[in-house]
């Protein structure tokens, strides 16, 4: 088989699903604008839909759908918004990806295939979790491993060593940008934090301040470069799988596509081994 020359791949979260439509990330519109030519604003076809249709070929149907591909209106305040929107045909038999299906564009040349296949990524699922109400088991006190330590921990040398520096202002900003709510969607109690008077967050260098010194003009403290995670998301994206660093990762490079215009996706997925 043929193999495509470029390809673009999402998961599709719950609402996108109900919605009917995708955002891609900035990182691939040159590749869709090079494709289909002319790419309108949504506001720019309210007078003419076709303007907005693009043909894409369907694998599984084995049919061409013209589908509404467009950047969204400018918001109230006139700022234009650099988001492109795929849009499906919400009726009976028309292609629609279901939420947690991975939907695939493959383009060979001037053509576009797409496909879906499952994930193994529960999305919501995942990033919802519930946690699972138990009985905690009772603690057994004959169990000779629940015995008592008889002898004391090792020791080790802690030496200092250097590291960038966090900037308080900004992680103070970017709480605030949040409107101290979870950026990566996740979900849970949270509770009032004592300094702030606001639900607690954690704040997460999306691109780690390690990687400062790989950066001679992009400071790592810029507010677009922090996200306000609950507790639960940022220990996902340090401890998670990798499945799951990548779909938080994703979620929140879609809420800053100016942070892909100094660097690629794939370099970020990289810095998180999810690649
Ligand atoms: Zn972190």
């Amino acid at each position: 088989m043929q193999k495509p020359d470029y390809t673009f791949e999402r998961l599709v979260t719950k609402a996108e699903a109900t919605k009917a439509h995708i955002t891609i990330i900035v990182i691939h519109h040159d590749r869709f604008k090079k494709t289909f030519g002319p790419i309108y604003r949504e506001d720019q076809v309210e007078e003419n839909d076709a303007l907005a249709l693009k043909p894409f070929f369907i694998e599984k149907e084995n049919v061409w759908v013209n589908l509404k591909l467009v950047y969204r209106s400018p918001d109230k305040n006139g700022k234009p918004r650099n988001e492109l929107r795929l849009y499906f045909n919400k009726g009976k038999g028309q292609f629609k990806p279901a939420a947690n299906e991975i939907i695939i564009a493959n383009f060979y040349g001037d053509e576009v295939v797409l496909s879906v296949r499952p994930s193994d990524i529960k999305d919501a699922t995942i990033l919802n979790a519930k946690v699972r109400k138990a009985e905690p088991p009772v603690y057994d006190s004959n169990d000779p491993s629940n015995t008592a330590y008889t002898t004391l921990p090792s020791t080790m040398t802690v030496s200092a060593r250097e590291a960038w520096r966090r900037d308080a202002k900004s992680v103070r900003k970017c709480l605030k940008n949040a409107a101290y709510a979870c950026e990566a969607g996740f979900v849970e109690p949270s509770f009032v934090a004592r300094k702030t008077k606001k639900p607690y967050l954690e704040v997460h260098h999306l691109v780690p301040l390690r990687y400062q010194g790989d950066f001679t003009s992009f400071n790592l403290n810029d507010p677009a470069n922090l996200f306000a995670l609950s507790p639960h998301a940022h220990r996902a994206i340090h401890h998670g799988q990798h499945t799951v660093i990548r779909t938080v990762v994703e979620t929140l490079l879609g809420r800053r596509p100016q942070l892909l215009a100094k660097l690629p996706k794939d370099t970020i997925l990289e810095m998180y081994k999810c690649v």
